[in-house]
């Protein structure tokens, strides 16, 4: 969504529901293990956008198997605590950095805004509703763990017929990352760069890496670029699997068929946007497409790189 969506949640709209059944509560808390007896839920959607906060009995989640929390990481928390003051009041330890830091993780997972203030009455309200769950003691506090999960279900990258834009300020993977595993938080981190690029006009992200801009991948897609070298031979070039690539079976089809057709030099090697630039210019550039299962191939028709479109 991107927040764009201007809904609003009010605590004042709060709906309490009470567990009937209560849980007895242990002598020890260990950490992570014992939960309350009630949660906070708000839910959003895309047609309707914030809904009435919910206090209800504490249960599991039903989630459509395509939900993108799931499979994209499209997810983010705080950790906060409660605790129980000498004089028995209960006090949440500075919970407005907390808020803050949620709503600047949402915005960077291109999740809704919400009113900082507002969710902070709710969970002063849930804590409120839970009061016996803080702990009696000096040693021990309530942990609360503010979670905001996309359970919409979806594609989430469509590509047909491709401009791409580079920005290096925007990173998909690095050495020592996760960018060579097919894990949810690598596209977590993608989506406000692919949103970047349709604002500059473009449908997908060209990915760059480094001081020298290398090119990595293009959207959710291995990148090739069959061009005459600069030696003067016809080469089909792809990065090499370094850590920063995901090995994409499509990417190894199509180095294996074009290897065993021999009709050109096939390499995985490292291509800068520089490289990349000049054998535009000189036009040396025979293709350039992006691989992956959805699109199968999926040629590039332009790039958008550092204000100019090549
Ligand atoms: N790179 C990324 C980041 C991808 O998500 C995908 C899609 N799985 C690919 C490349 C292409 O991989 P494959 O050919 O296995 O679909």
């Amino acid at each position: 969504c991107r927040q764009l969506d201007s809904s609003k949640f009010m605590a004042a709209d709060l709906v309490i529901q009470l567990s009937s059944t209560p849980k007895t509560k242990p002598d020890v808390f260990d950490f992570g293990s014992v939960f309350t007896d009630h949660m906070l839920t708000i839910e959003w959607t895309v047609t309707e956008g914030w809904q009435a906060p919910l206090i209800k009995p504490f249960e599991n989640l039903s989630l459509h198997p395509a939900c993108s929390s799931l499979h994209y990481g499209i997810q983010l928390f705080e950790g906060m605590k409660a605790y129980r003051g000498d004089d028995d009041r209960l006090r949440l330890f500075r919970p407005m950095l907390n808020m803050n830091r949620m709503s600047n993780s949402a915005k960077r997972a291109c999740l809704p805004a919400f009113d900082q203030a507002e969710l902070l009455e709710c969970i002063r309200r849930l804590v409120e509703t839970d009061q016996e769950w803080v702990p009696h003691s000096d040693s021990a506090a309530l942990y609360i763990r503010p979670t905001f999960i996309s359970t919409e279900a979806g594609s989430y990258f469509n590509a047909e017929g491709l401009s791409l834009w580079a920005d290096p300020k925007y990173t998909r993977a690095w050495k020592g990352g996760t960018g060579d595993c097919k894990m949810g938080g690598n596209y977590a981190c993608s989506l406000l760069a692919q949103y970047k690029a349709v604002d500059y006009g473009c449908q997908q992200v060209l990915w760059l890496y480094g001081e020298d801009h290398q090119i990595t991948e293009a959207g959710t897609m291995n990148i090739f670029l069959h061009w005459i070298n600069e030696d003067g031979e016809e080469e089909l070039a792809t990065p090499p699997l370094d850590g920063i690539i995901l090995p994409g079976v499509t990417r190894q089809s199509i180095l294996e068929l074009t290897r065993k057709w021999g009709e050109f030099k096939v390499t995985e090697s490292y291509l800068t946007m520089s490289q990349l630039c000049s054998a535009v210019e000189e036009q040396r550039v025979k293709e350039m497409f992006g691989s992956g299962t959805a699109c199968m191939i999926c040629p590039i028709g332009n790039i958008v790189y550092q204000g100019e479109i090549s």
